[in-house]
C-alpha cells in the first residue's frame, strides 16, 4: 500500500512509498508523521501543519471493528498534537484505493475557491467545490448525486470553512449520510486552512488485500467474533441501548457531571437515558443497532427518530446526551437529538458545544435547562452572526468572551461526561494525556465503574494511575490498529483477546507480531505524541485538571481530586 501527498496550494500530488512508516497505521501513523514533519511551533491553521487521514493497520481486513479512521494534526484548539478518531467508511476504503494514508499539505491562496478532491486508484482531481457553504447533510447529498452513490466521503461544514477551533471532519456513514464525526481537537479547521471542503473516494475501488498468511487470519478472525460476541458489555449493552446506556449507570454512580460540574446526580436522568431512547425507537421506528461502518459486530449506534418518526438523527452518544443534558440541566431527549444533529450539520464537536453551552449560561445570557435556547444558539455557528463564531471556537474562547471562570478544559479541550474526581482512573486520562481532556484515551470507566478489567475504587486515589497508563498504551496500540475503541471491554475480560489481535495482525503480513511488539505500537505513538507537545511547549503543569476540580467536592459522594502535578506524571510513559 502507499501514501498519498497532496499538495493543496500547487493541486500536485505524488504516491509514495510506506518506507519508514511501514507497519504502522492508524494514529501510529498520523502522530508519528506530525511529530517527524510538522514543525511544533507552527500556527496549526499555518501552511506548515499537514492533516493526515490513516487507516489502521488491520483496515485492509474484515475483521471484526477494524474501520476506525485516524485524523491527525496540530490541533488548533489545543496547540498540541491530535489524533482525532471516527467511524465511516473512509478507512475501510482506503485499502481499496491501495492507500493507507492521505496526507494534506501547503495551503492555497487566500481567497481560493473551496475545493472538492475525487480520489481513484491512478488520479487525483481537484474541482472547485459546488457546496461551499453549505450543512452537512445537503452538501453530502449534492456531493453523492455527482460522485454516485457508492462514494465515500469526508467533509467539513461551515465550521470548518470558517476555520473554528471546534469544527470537526465527518465521514460518510454505510448509509452514505455525513454522520459520523473525527470530532475532537478542530481537525476540521485544519481541513477548512487548506481549502478543501470535501474528499471523496471511488466507491468503485477494489484493490484485493494480499494476506500473509491466510489461513492464520481467517482463523483469528473466527476467534475474534467470537471474543467480541461472548462478553455482556459488546453482546448486550452497548447492542441493545447504544453508549446511552451509560446515562443510568454513571448517574448511579455519582458520576454524571451536571450543571457544569457541579454535581455528579442529575434528577432528569431517566428521562434522557438510554432506556428512554431505545423506548422511543421502538415507538417511532428507527433502529436501535446499528454499525458505524461495515464489519462492525458490537453495533453500538442507532438511527434516531423525532417525534414525528421521520429521521432526526444517528450516532447519538452517551457523550452527546450527557453534554447537551445533564450538564445544561435539560432533559429533553429530542432535543437533544436536535442539538445533536445540528452540530452534525454544522460541523462542530458535541462535547466541545456543550461546555461552550455551559459557559454560556454560566456567564447569564442563557437560563440553564433552556433547550430551546441552546438549539438557537448552536444555530448561529457557521453563520456570518459573530457569536457563533465565538461558540464555533469552543469552551475557553466562549469564557473568556462572557468572562466566565469555572472553565472544564484540560490542554484548552473540554472535559467529557465523565467526572474526574469520582472517576478517577479517567480523570487521570484527562489530565495527562497529550490529547487534552479526553475519554477515549484511557478509558478508566471500565475499572472504576463498570468493573471491566479489574476493580479499582474511582474515588480513591490508589491505582488509579496505573490503570491510567496502561489504558492509555492500550489504547493507542488499538487506535493504531484501526479498531473501535469498544473492543476493549472484551479484551480486558477475555484472556484470548490481545493474543488474538496479534495473531490477526500476522495473519495479515505473514511476519509474527507478539503482544509485547504490539503493545510498544502503543508506547512509540505516545512517544511521539509526547514528544511533540514538549517541543510545542507543554509543562508538566499542563497536566492537571481545572483548580474547581481540586478545590471543591462532588456530590453526593463527597470525593475531591487530590493529585499533585508531580504524581500525575508517572501515568506518562
Ligand atoms: S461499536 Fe459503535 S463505535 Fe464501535 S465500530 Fe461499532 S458502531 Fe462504531
Amino acid at each position: 500500500m502507499k501514501i498519498l501527498r497532496i499538495n493543496t496550494r500547487t493541486k500536485s500530488f505524488k504516491f509514495e512509498e510506506l518506507g519508514e512508516l511501514a507497519g504502522l497505521g492508524g494514529r501510529a501513523l498520523t502522530s508519528r508523521v506530525v511529530n517527524k514533519e510538522v514543525p511544533a511551533n507552527c500556527h496549526p491553521l499555518s501552511a506548515e501543519n499537514k492533516l493526515i487521514f490513516a487507516a489502521g493497520v488491520l483496515a485492509p481486513t474484515n475483521a471484526a471493528n477494524s474501520g476506525r479512521i485516524s485524523v491527525g494534526a496540530k490541533s488548533p484548539l489545543t496547540g498540541g498534537i491530535k489524533e482525532s478518531n471516527s467511524g465511516g467508511q473512509f478507512a475501510h476504503t482506503l485499502p481499496k484505493l491501495d492507500l493507507l494514508a492521505v496526507i494534506l499539505e501547503d495551503k492555497p491562496e487566500a481567497g481560493s475557491p473551496m475545493q472538492e478532491i475525487f480520489i481513484s486508484a491512478d488520479k487525483v482531481v481537484f474541482k472547485d467545490s459546488t457546496v461551499t457553504g453549505m450543512r452537512n447533510y445537503a452538501a453530502q447529498e449534492k456531493l453523492l448525486a455527482a460522485y454516485g452513490d457508492k462514494a465515500v466521503t469526508a467533509l467539513v461544514g461551515p465550521a470548518g470553512e470558517q476555520c473554528l477551533c471546534a469544527s470537526t471532519i465527518q465521514f460518510s456513514d454505510p448509509e452514505g449520510l455525513p454522520s459520523r464525526s473525527a470530532g475532537r481537537g478542530g481537525l476540521g479547521a485544519v481541513m477548512g486552512s487548506k481549502g478543501v471542503k470535501a474528499i471523496i473516494l471511488d466507491g468503485d475501488a477494489n484493490a484485493k488485500t494480499v494476506y500473509g498468511n491466510e489461513e492464520l487470519f481467517k482463523e483469528a478472525r473466527k476467534e475474534w467474533v467470537d471474543v467480541l460476541r461472548n462478553h455482556p458489555v459488546t453482546s448486550q449493552g452497548l447492542p441493545g441501548f447504544g453508549t446511552a446506556v451509560l446515562v443510568n449507570v454513571i448517574n448511579e454512580a455519582g458520576a454524571l457531571p451536571t450543571k457544569n460540574f457541579r454535581m455528579g446526580k442529575f434528577d432528569g436522568a431517566e428521562k434522557i437515558s438510554g432506556e428512554t431512547l431505545a423506548a422511543n425507537i421502538e415507538k417511532r421506528g428507527g433502529k436501535v443497532k446499528h454499525g458505524c461502518h461495515t464489519g462492525c459486530v458490537i453495533q453500538c449506534s442507532q438511527v434516531y427518530h423525532g417525534a414525528d418518526g421521520k429521521y432526526l438523527t444517528t450516532g447519538f452518544e452517551y457523550e452527546t446526551i450527557w453534554g447537551f443534558g445533564a450538564n445544561l440541566l435539560i432533559d429533553n431527549l429530542d432535543d437533544i437529538a436536535a442539538m445533536d444533529r445540528t452540530c452534525d450539520e454544522v460541523g462542530v464537536d458535541t462535547i466541545e458545544m456543550a461546555n461552550t453551552m455551559a459557559m454560556a449560561m454560566e456567564g447569564g445570557t442563557l437560563a440553564w435547562g433552556d433547550s430551546k435556547g441552546v438549539l438557537a444558539e448552536l444555530n448561529k455557528v457557521g453563520t456570518s452572526d459573530p457569536l457563533g463564531r465565538i461558540y464555533g471556537n469552543g469552551t475557553s474562547y466562549t469564557a473568556k468572551a462572557f468572562g466566565v471562570d469555572r472553565i472544564p478544559v484540560v490542554k484548552n479541550q473540554a472535559l467529557p461526561a465523565y467526572d474526574p474526581r469520582a472517576v478517577k482512573g479517567v480523570g487521570v486520562t484527562y489530565a495527562t494525556t497529550p490529547m487534552g481532556a479526553d475519554h477515549t484515551a484511557g478509558y478508566g470507566v471500565c475499572q472504576n465503574v463498570l468493573k471491566v478489567g479489574g476493580d479499582v475504587d474511582g474515588h480513591k486515589k490508589e491505582g488509579n494511575i496505573e490503570i491510567s497508563k496502561n489504558l492509555q498504551i492500550a489504547t493507542a496500540a488499538v487506535d493504531s490498529l484501526g479498531l473501535c475503541l469498544f473492543v476493549a471491554f472484551a479484551i480486558l475480560d477475555d484472556a484470548r483477546g490481545v493474543p488474538c489481535m496479534a495473531k490477526l495482525i500476522s495473519g495479515l503480513t505473514g511476519k509474527e507480531m507478539s503482544v509485547d511488539e504490539m503493545i510498544g505500537i502503543g508506547v512509540n505513538c505516545l512517544k511521539d505524541e509526547l514528544d511533540f507537545n514538549k517541543r510545542a511547549g507543554f509543562t508538566d503543569e499542563d497536566d492537571q485538571l481545572p483548580r474547581f476540580f481540586r478545590e471543591e467536592l462532588l456530590a453526593p459522594h463527597n470525593v475531591g481530586w487530590g493529585y499533585s502535578t508531580e504524581e500525575l506524571q508517572a501515568a506518562k510513559v
